[in-house]
């Protein structure tokens, strides 16, 4: 499999370091509903796992929740979002945190994304944090000041390295600097001592405070994944600050490189901009339900942009998604009911197509072109199963789908009929069974006359329109 790796600038082979693929991805702040946008990056955090799994991996995966600690603005400062919302509705960040994570856990189940095998929680990890301050610190490359511990990038040389950025850029690129404390303005905190109205707060050897938001996931993927891991996934946001300061935090505290693949996902923008939740231009996944759209088309809809590419939102292009996805699932169930049987060299060689796209970095939209490919050969349930085959990587529970667009389809051919032929197609059972052929054969003439056609099945009998 071959993967674009951040840290390289360049598609590589993947080769894991031993045992299962480790791989963490940074997760959601419940302090609100995730949206749509977010759920595209966890649809292609979903997809790249099904991918190894597909290729015969076995995964360690972790996602983590933050529940604490990440404040409004990426520059340490303002209110914690938990902390922010907790106030807004009367609630405690606990509980904040509790309802939001159920909110995204039954969206992920509808986007039918896995979880990855462990998901934990920053705060119940904060001894782990508090412990990995304390060995910055004594390595040097921490330093305390008024409101909290900070990490002091020039001690660090390879600041910058994932985003491409030279220190001096990072320098520029920091956000007016309100703490003149601190050493250097892109300097970023570790540990932030707590005011006494913050909420969430822990005894540290530096008085009652609360993490960073970047040490949390440092000190989670060491814990369960190691200081050497495969493959750290996230939102091509946190490239230039939340990942590069994991790299330094995780190569100080280690003195080596702590992951191999760094991958990430591109945008979805909503009229050509940033969907985001402070520009309250964001979409909830129930709110494509309210508007008839299921999370499944919302799926299909990303599936058809490869992740690193900015994907426009448009409720058009939705329109799109849920028609094509109607119609794959019609087409399949056509396949489904055929008994004509396709040569294994036909489906093997689209399976083979499929495989090399899913596996050149992730190239899904191709994979799908592959798959309809395939849907135009003759019906043949052997084409249904070799699409199933290749819906373990899509995820668009085509077996479910397809079962129910074949009911759906009979279902809506039996409202078609009207009762006055299925009263002759009753009639005519009756006398066959009477053996009464001739009157039988007059029934049926009876219902062409009327534009319907009554044929025998092995099941009984099966009406039909005229055409
Ligand atoms: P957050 O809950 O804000 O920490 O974000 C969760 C994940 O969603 C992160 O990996 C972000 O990079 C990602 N993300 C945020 N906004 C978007 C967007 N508009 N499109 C795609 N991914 C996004
Ligand atoms: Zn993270």
């Amino acid at each position: 499999m071959k993967v674009f790796n951040t840290l390289s600038r360049r598609k590589e082979d993947f080769a894991p370091i031993g045992g299962d693929v480790r791989m963490y991805s940074c997760g959601p702040t419940v302090y609100s509903y995730a949206h749509i946008g977010n759920f595209r990056t966890y649809i292609f955090m979903d997809l790249l796992r099904r991918v190894l799994k597909y290729d015969g991996y076995k995964i360690n995966g972790v996602m983590n929740i933050t529940d604490v600690g990440h404040l409004l603005s990426d520059g340490d400062t303002g209110e914690d979002k938990m902390q922010k919302s907790a106030k807004e509705q009367n609630k405690s960040p606990y509980e904040i945190a509790d309802f939001y994570s159920a909110a995204f856990f039954e969206d992920m189940k509808k986007l039918n994304i896995d979880l990855p095998e462990r998901i934990v929680k920053a705060t119940e990890h904060i001894q782990e944090m508090i412990d990995y301050v304390k060995t910055l610190q004594e390595k040097g490359y921490a330093y305390e000041i008024s409101d909290g511990i900070y990490f002091d990038i020039e001690k660090f040389g390879g600041y910058g390295k994932l985003s491409g950025a030279n220190l001096g850029e990072q320098i520029a690129g920091a956000r007016v600097e309100v703490n003149d404390e601190k050493h250097n303005p892109a300097d970023f905190a570790l540990w932030k001592k707590a005011e006494k109205e913050h909420i969430m707060q822990w005894d540290s050897p530096w008085g009652s405070g609360y993490p960073g938001w970047h040490i949390e996931c440092s000190a989670m993927s060491i814990k369960y994944l190691g200081r050497h891991f495969d493959i750290h996934t996230g939102g091509v946001d946190h490239i230039p600050i939340h990942h590069e300061n994991e790299i330094a935090q995780n190569e100080a505290l280690t003195g080596d490189k702590s992951v191999n693949y760094w991958i990430h996902s591109e945008f979805l923008l909503v009229d050509g901009g940033k969907m985001s939740k402070s520009l309250k231009n964001n979409y909830t996944v129930k709110q494509l339900e309210e508007r008839g759209y299921t999370a499944l088309e919302y799926r299909f809809f990303c599936l058809n942009a490869h992740y690193r590419k900015k994907l426009n939102f448009t409720f058009e292009g939705m329109d799109g998604a849920k028609t094509a996805l109607i119609r794959l699932n019609n087409t399949l169930a056509l396949h489904k009911a055929s008994a004509v049987r396709t040569p294994l060299e036909i489906t093997a060689a689209y399976k083979k197509e499929f495989d090399e796209a899913v596996n050149d970095d992730l190239n899904i939209p191709l994979a799908l072109g592959v798959l309809f490919k395939m849907l135009k050969e003759k019906k043949s349930e052997d084409v249904y199963k070799a699409a199933l085959d290749m819906d373990r990587i899509l995820g668009l529970r085509l077996d479910a789908s397809a079962a129910t667009a074949d009911k759906g389809e009979a279902a809506e051919a039996e409202d078609n009929i009207p009762d006055e032929i299925k009263l002759i197609a009753e009639k005519r059972k009756a006398a066959k069974a009477d053996k009464n052929y001739a009157l039988a054969d007059t029934l049926r003439k009876e219902a062409e006359e009327k534009g319907y056609k009554i044929i025998d099945t092995k099941d009984g009998v099966e009406i039909s329109i005229l055409k």
